[in-house]
């Protein structure tokens, strides 16, 4: 096992994607196997030093990003154990890469597909964080696709955890010899990553899944799979406003005749991030990204309601050459947006916010309406196919960054109450607990805590995610 100390010589893993820099860890170790890991919990036990989790360091929210104490890289269990064909599942160690995976996969006519953009995540990452991507608005969550977790509890043991094996019953769900209470809360039956999962009845797998390190450290993972899709092309279409956008959104979901694998949303304001790579992008306009089967039906069936919905432009690729530019469309654009933050020094002030349905026409009008009258730059983005878009201010001013902050609150009240959440797709990490608290109130988030406490009773683990660790004296 390699041990590196100081400061200096573990600054790559004091960060994340996120703008979280408050780390004072000054220890790393990278295991080689589970063995190595029990023996580094056994010793920061001792010790009484906090332990936090690194997987690819891809993260949103500050996850990865120890406050103190010691981190542990799963980067050298990074072994894909089995790929069973017939049976559609693989096997894997928690540091496995996503691109790693997908290539293999590939070879024998496989996909996994759930995985992230940002393909240099780690599968116990993506499990960690209940990631979703590209195609989660054909194919779901991580979530649906876990069917077994190997983990280490920090107290020392080491459980398998299969889906179908362990439901809640009376209030109480299966960990391995525990049994944790099911939380009064309910977590909302759309794309949700915020704190632990909680549904009557529920797979006892579905408590990890999610729960951002805080519970235990993943070891292994074993993921259904499916078959590689089929050919796809796919479409840029741009459009003069955005009534015509959601009518087409609308049409697209329930026409049974189309098979879409991917469906996002541009504001115009966010593709001008785009237009230094793609400059024939047309002025003003708003687009959907489509990924879509290309039988020749369907491709008729595209054009006619390119035409009958009044397309300004449309960038289509169908071949490898023009496909691989859509990909980088849609992928610059989180790219740009960070890069672009970053370079400004600024903290993103970035909501993540799903609501159900039947509530996105009013979330999404009341965006725009924000956008229309607010000085401050701000961009919308991201999954109008799951009615979850990325909202971004760009708080140049202490003051613009109060607004942004009032504003967004104002938008997560909205989607709370309509049956929405604050997390779709990154997490609560060590930036979100407001936002958490907002959505399951004090109660919810202290019976969190309540479970941390009962999994991890040394409160060890990857403190203040979710949640601030003050709350583990207090429970
Ligand atoms: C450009 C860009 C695009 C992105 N696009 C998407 C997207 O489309 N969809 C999406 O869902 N996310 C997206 N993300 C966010 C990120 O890729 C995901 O959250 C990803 O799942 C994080 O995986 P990771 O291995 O990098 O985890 P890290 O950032 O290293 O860690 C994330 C959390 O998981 C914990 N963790 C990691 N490994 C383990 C383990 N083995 N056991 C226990 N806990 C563990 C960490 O402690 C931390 O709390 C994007 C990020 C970027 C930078």
């Amino acid at each position: 096992m390699i041990v590196k100390q100081g400061r200096q010589e573990i600054l790559s893993y004091l960060e994340d994607a996120s703008n979280f820099r408050e780390s004072e860890a000054e220890r790393l170790y990278i295991p080689e196997d589970e063995t190595e890991i029990i023996q580094v919990v056994k010793e920061c036990v001792r010790e009484k030093t906090p332990l936090t989790v690194s997987g690819g360091g891809t993260g949103t929210v500050g996850g990865r990003v120890a406050k103190d104490g010691a981190i542990i890289s799963l980067e050298k269990l990074n072994r894909i154990i089995t790929i069973d064909p017939e049976g559609k599942r693989a096997d894997l160690q928690a540091g496995v890469v996503i691109s790693d995976f997908l290539k293999v996969l590939e070879k024998q006519g496989l996909f996994y597909p759930p995985f992230p953009t940002e393909r240099s995540a780690f599968i116990g990452g993506n499990v960690s964080t209940n990631a979703s991507g590209e195609y989660s608005f054909r194919f779901g969550s991580t979530r649906k696709y876990v069917q077994r977790l190997r983990m280490v509890l920090t107290g020392g043991e080491v459980i398998e955890l299969r889906r179908g094996e362990g439901f809640e019953r009376d209030g109480l769900i299966p960990l391995g010899r525990l049994q944790v209470p099911l939380p009064s809360y309910r977590t909302p039956q759309i794309k949700c990553t915020a704190g632990y999962y909680a549904w009557p009845g529920m797979d006892a797998i579905d408590l990890i899944i999610g729960s951002e390190g805080t519970l235990s450290i993943i070891t292994e993972v074993s993921v259904s799979l499916i078959e590689q899709l089929p050919e796809r092309f796919i479409m840029v279409i741009f459009l003069p406003d955005d009534t015509r956008v959601l009518e087409l959104v609308s049409l697209i979901k329930n026409d049974q005749k189309l098979t879409t694998y991917s469906l996002e949303y541009f504001c115009p304001g966010s593709l001008k991030f785009l237009q230094a790579d793609f400059p024939e992008i047309p002025e003003g306009t708003f687009a959907l990204y489509v990924e879509a089967e290309s039988s020749e039906s369907q491709l008729e069936r595209w054009v006619e309601l390119t035409e009958r919905f009044g397309a300004v432009e449309t960038f289509i690729g169908d071949d490898a050459k023009n496909y691989q530019r859509l990909i980088d469309f849609r992928h610059r654009l989180p790219e740009n947006v960070n890069s672009f933050f970053r370079k400004l020094g600024i903290v993103k002030v970035a909501a993540d916010i799903a609501v159900p349905e039947a509530a996105f026409p009013g979330q999404y009008r009341f965006y725009r309406e924000i956008m229309a009258q607010e000085k401050m730059q701000t961009i919308l983005f991201g999954h109008i196919g799951e009615n979850h878009l990325h909202f971004n201010f760009f708080p140049r001013t202490p003051e613009e960054k109060e607004r942004a902050y009032r504003l967004y609150r104002a938008c997560a009240e909205r989607a709370v109450s309509r049956g929405g959440t604050i997390a779709a797709e990154h997490g609560i990490g060590k930036i979100k607990h407001g936002w958490l608290q907002l959505m399951f109130g004090e109660k919810g988030v202290r019976e969190m805590a309540a479970i941390k406490k009962m999994v991890d009773p040394a409160c060890l683990l990857n403190l203040d995610n979710i949640f601030p660790r003050q709350l583990l004296s207090e429970v």
